[in-house]
């Protein structure tokens, strides 16, 4: 006898709902579909057509076990162990930063500078999922990622392999190991006050890597750091480009004009917030 379903794919659905609402999770509605869609290889349109469809005790006791996970405020991405980015795909795990969609913002500033052949470095690669990012759309660009965590760079190696795109990965304290010149400098370094990082929403504060989130006692730490010895790595003419918090724009503009940088440009996320400076090198 064929194995038998144990239930229809709505009502799995609205099971999930129910449990994650139970659990106080914010997008319940989401999370319980995307859970679903993963299980199931299905798409939204299923749940708007197919919902009736049984699924089967294998699809019906993974998903169980993804809610229980979720319900636990464990993130999608790292139940799912991907997130998508710039239309790509990045592996994920606890060693890295969830690339965010704010971060889109950052690379699409940076593409609308970058040209053919330049040379790209980002600075606290975590995943990779800037740099490779700007690999993808761009030509013949040479690309370095550095990090301190020796396991954030083997995810951002893995995800440059799966996406086929070749970069080079060095483990530094910031500039500690770079050498050479670039035409692009490129960073979204951690940034969160470290009294803040307590209040943050648990599946960021449990499950992001403190060392990605931590930007010392103001949250600047990072920038002033990055900012006082990128000039010795940039060409002249060169870009920096910073991912920033919300209400850091005028510090870093400032700190960047200071280091004598030119052109100084603020420029606001989907959300209309603060969220990429960026500056011409002057040599
Ligand atoms: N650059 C990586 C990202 O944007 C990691 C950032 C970080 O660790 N602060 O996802």
């Amino acid at each position: 006898m064929a194995e038998a379903a144990v239930m229809e794919y709505e009502a799995l659905y609205r099971m999930g709902v129910e449990k994650l609402k139970a659990a106080q999770i914010t997008e319940a509605e989401l999370d319980a579909r995307l859970l679903l869609e993963a299980v199931c290889g299905t798409t939204r349109n299923d749940l708007l057509v197919h919902g009736n469809k049984p699924v089967t005790e294998q699809q019906y006791k993974c998903y169980v076990n993804f809610i229980e996970k979720r319900r636990c405020h464990i993130p999608l991405q790292h139940i799912l162990g991907y997130q998508e980015f710039m239309g790509l795909t990045f592996q994920v795990s606890k060693d890295v930063l969830i690339p965010r969609q704010d971060t889109e913002t950052l690379v699409e500033e940076v593409l609308r500078n970058l040209h053919d052949g330049m040379r790209i470095l980002d600075m606290c690669t975590g995943s990779g999922c800037i740099l490779l990012s700007l690999l993808k759309y761009s030509n013949d660009c040479v690309g370095v990622g550095c990090d301190l965590s020796e396991k954030a760079l083997g995810i951002a190696q893995e995800n440059a392999r799966q996406l086929g795109i070749e970069a080079e990965f060095i483990q530094s304290n910031l500039f500690e190991k770079v050498s050479g010149k670039f035409e692009m400098i490129v960073s979204n370094p951690p940034y969160i006050p470290s009294n803040v990082i307590p209040t943050l929403m648990a599946e960021v504060r449990e499950y992001d890597p403190l060392m990605a989130l931590d930007g010392g006692e103001d949250g600047l730490l990072f920038y002033r750091e990055i900012i006082r010895d990128a000039g010795t790595y940039l060409y002249p003419g060169g870009m920096l480009f910073f991912e920033i918090g919300c209400e850091q724009a005028a510090d870093v503009s400032r700190y960047m004009e200071e280091a004598g940088y030119k052109e100084v440009a603020v420029c606001k996320d989907l959300s209309g917030l603060d969220r990429v400076v960026s500056g011409i090198y002057g040599g």
